[in-house]
């Protein structure tokens, strides 16, 4: 038998895959199988991503491998990575790398797995008990406690810590084990990461009559791709649990996507309360250890749901019956590194490839899922509470003098500290003030490594980059001219904090963005404390529009609504609804109702004033119209190729030479735009292309050709080049 084995290299002009004699004793092994071939002079790693009777090399030529790793992936994941590799114009071995165990392929840290040594008596041990045999004080007090246990095996370290026998270490087991006095037996544990609970876990509910019809829709349609559009509170989630529970009935498993973890404990604990040890769980914070555990036990069927972000998409999962995404309109699916994923995309492929059934769940649904999908709608919120009431505030008519907080916003949240509730506001920024500037000489203070802003941190003293992560102190006298009046302009998240503490002293308000978050308590113990507060405020990035679900809250703030509509992006404006929507959403699910604020420069932007009506049908057709006129997706495919040099002359005639090979191979009425520059970022230079066009495959064909042409050629000198397909 003929292995085709992938290589995991790091080369991009390196490629597979390569074929290998597979020897009797290596007769276990098969597509997915990780084997360590020789290659040329060295030793590798490599996927079996095909078998084949013969091979085109001759006899001589054909190498075998040295040895099998581990048991490898199922070959639908290895389908799927490949798919990836090629979709989003990466290298066959980053795409398997995305499937493979943790820990296991290119991985720097292997991961050791957590055992346990099971321990029991001979019948040996009673006559050396007896005084038969001379015994160390330890290797008694071993037997004595596994004389007690009448022949049970007894764990190392828990029940005999439990018995207070503190001594009873590995090298006593061995000297006994030696002596024939006892017996040993080494099993593997798993690690199991801990839920964080925040908010409240409700058991099971009576679905309501729209649930009821959306589950029934699900469990109907084998193999269906569903639109959850509900309103926020009207009870996806409980959905979801229903459509997994459905799965499990027919022997299927399950795989639940959420947007990053940190923010979305609510969702998880849900799953564990509902399903417990069949759910298993990978997020950015479990060690290595409780990753590699839980994909184990998905592998082996032990678990039957696995809950995570956007890499859950490549979760070991057998049989799979259902894919739920949930927030599907979230950023966080994309990868911002190669392969530049969008694990909404890669939830369609799985899903086909396991026949699976598809639900994406939101209420600021994706003009992309609203054209594509099915679509199932949730109206109202549980318990017909009725959506908030929506004010806009137009800060055009005020002076600049004026401070960042509107009379009426600065008016509701001194309610709040005069009837109690809660307020979550939320400054789309992060920092003290985005800009420093010296009032006498006019200078400012930028990156060194890139041409953006640095942005004053007050707590922290210092000035930071909030796109390489330099830092320097916070100046307190500005180095040209000496002056001591340095200007601070414009607000973000701390100074928010600071003013509406100011305002609102003693309420607690506090604050969750990555800065507070990277301060010890992280996450959830901001929302902790918010959550167990009678009364508090909540300023903080759009992290605090997430997902969570806090029945008392009565106020949300938006400030800088159209802030994200200056981006020059056409999803700005999909961006800003979804934003402000999903804020809204987090005011008014509890009995005393709620109310919602957006303050803004542009009340007339369709996205706010739709956002402000709750409308969004209406926000989409219109946006369709739109993206339909300017051919963007889901109209045409874009994809982004960039290109970094130290020297901006080379990434420009690299940019060019490249421009120059793919626009001819590129499929009719599909249009490039660029060479175009972009701003210096890490002190490397930056140019750009964009691809426009409605053949998506053929124009990511003519894209992967000439990258892959231009690697494998000698003319990139420095220049690094990479692609994004579906740029965010
Ligand atoms: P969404 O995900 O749409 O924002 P959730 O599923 O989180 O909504 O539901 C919001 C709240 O309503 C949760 O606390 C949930 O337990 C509760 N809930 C959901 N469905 C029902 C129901 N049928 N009956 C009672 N409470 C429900
Ligand atoms: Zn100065
Ligand atoms: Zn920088």
């Amino acid at each position: 038998m003929i292995a085709k084995v992938e290589p995991l290299t790091s080369a991009r002009a390196l490629r597979g895959p390569f074929d290998y004699r597979i020897p009797n004793r290596l007769d276990e092994v098969g597509i997915g199988s990780l084997l360590l071939v020789p290659f040329g002079p060295r030793r590798i790693q490599g996927v079996i991503v095909g078998l084949a009777e013969t091979s085109d090399l001759p006899p001589e030529r054909l190498a075998e491998p040295i040895s099998a790793l581990g048991a490898g992936v199922p070959p639908e994941l290895v389908e799927l990575g490949l798919w990836t590799a090629r979709e989003y114009c990466s290298t066959p071995s980053r795409g398997l790398q995305l499937v493979l165990p943790p820990g296991t392929g290119r991985a720097r840290k292997p991961v050791r797995p957590r055992t346990e040594l099971l321990v029991s008596a001979t019948a040996a041990a009673a006559e050396a008990l007896a005084g038969a045999e001379r015994l160390g004080a330890k290797q008694r007090a071993v037997l004595e406690r596994l004389a007690g246990s009448a022949g049970e095996t007894v764990t190392l370290g828990a029940e005999l810590a439990a018995a207070e026998i503190e001594v009873a270490d590995r090298a006593t087991i061995r000297r006994l084990e030696d002596r024939g006095l006892v017996t040993t037996r080494e099993v593997e544990l798993s690690r199991r990461p801990e839920v964080a609970s925040v908010g409240t876990v409700r058991g099971p509910v009576a679905l309501t009559e729209d649930q009821r019809a959306a589950v029934a829709a699900i469990e109907r349609a084998d193999g269906g791709r569903f639109l959850l559009h509900g309103v926020t509170g009207s009870g996806k989630t409980e959905v979801y649990l229903a459509a997994a529970e459905a799965a499990l009935e027919r022997g299927r498993g399950a795989i639940v996507l959420v947007p990053e973890i940190g923010l979305t404990p609510q969702t998880m604990g849900r799953f564990r309360a509902r399903f417990g040890d069949r759910v298993a769980l990978t997020h950015s914070q479990l060690t290595d250890g409780e990753r590699a555990d839980e994909w184990r036990r998905l592998r082996s069927g032990e678990a039957r749901i696995c809950v995570g972000p956007r890499s859950a998409v490549f979760a070991p999962v057998a049989d799979l019956g259902l894919i739920v995404i949930d927030e599907e309109h979230d950023a966080s699916y994309k990868q911002e590194s190669d392969p530049r994923y969008d694990a909404r995309l890669l939830a369609r492929r799985r899903a086909e490839i396991s026949g699976a059934t598809l639900v994406a769940g939101t209420a600021t649904p994706r003009p992309e899922s609203w054209v594509a999908l099915e679509r199932l709608e949730l109206p109202e919120r549980v318990d017909s509470a009725s959506l908030p009431e929506v004010e806009l505030l137009d800060m055009r008519e005020r002076s600049g003098r004026a401070g960042a907080l509107h009379e009426r916003t600065r008016a509701e949240l001194e309610r709040l500290r005069n009837e109690g509730g809660k307020g979550i506001v939320l400054v789309n920024r992060r920092g003290y003030a985005p800009h420093l500037s010296c009032r006498s000489c006019g200078r400012a203070w930028g990156c060194p490594e890139c041409d953006v802003s640095l942005v004053v941190h007050r707590g922290a003293e210092r000035l930071a980059c909030h796109h390489c992560g330099h830092r320097e102190r916070l100046p307190s006298q500005c180095p040209d001219c000496g002056s001591v009046t340095l200007s601070r302009f414009g607000a973000g998240s701390e100074r928010i904090e600071t003013e509406i503490a100011e305002l609102l002293a003693p309420l607690p308000v506090l604050r969750l963005d990555s800065d507070s978050a990277a301060g010890g308590e992280g996450h959830l113990g901001v929302l902790r404390r918010f959550e167990a507060a009678p009364a508090a405020v909540l300023v903080g990035t759009q992290m605090v529009a997430k997902g969570h679900d806090f029945a008392d809250v009565t106020l949300s703030v938006v400030l800088d609504a159209d802030a994200s509509l200056r981006f020059p992006d056409f999803r700005a404006e999909e961006r800003t609804f979804a934003l402000v929507s999903q804020l809204a959403g987090r005011s008014g699910r509890g009995a005393a109702g709620g109310r919602v604020l957006v303050q803004t420069l542009a009340p007339e932007a369709e996205s706010i004033a739709a956002a402000a009506r709750h409308d969004a049908a209406g926000f989409l057709a219109g946006e369709l119209e739109r993206r339909r006129e300017l051919a963007y997706p889901p109209f045409a495919s874009l994809i982004r190729v960039e290109l970094t040099a130290e020297d901006g002359a080379a990434a420009e005639r690299t940019a060019a030479a490249l421009a120059r090979t793919i626009e001819p191979a590129l499929p009719a009425g599909a249009t490039l735009l660029g060479p175009a520059p972009r701003f210096r970022l890490r002190g490397r230079e930056r140019r750009q292309l964009l691809v426009k066009s409605e053949n998506r495959a053929d124009a990511v064909a003519a894209v992967r050709d000439a990258v892959e042409a231009a690697a494998a050629g000698r003319g990139l000198r420095g220049v690094s080049i990479s692609v994004d397909v579906d740029p965010q």
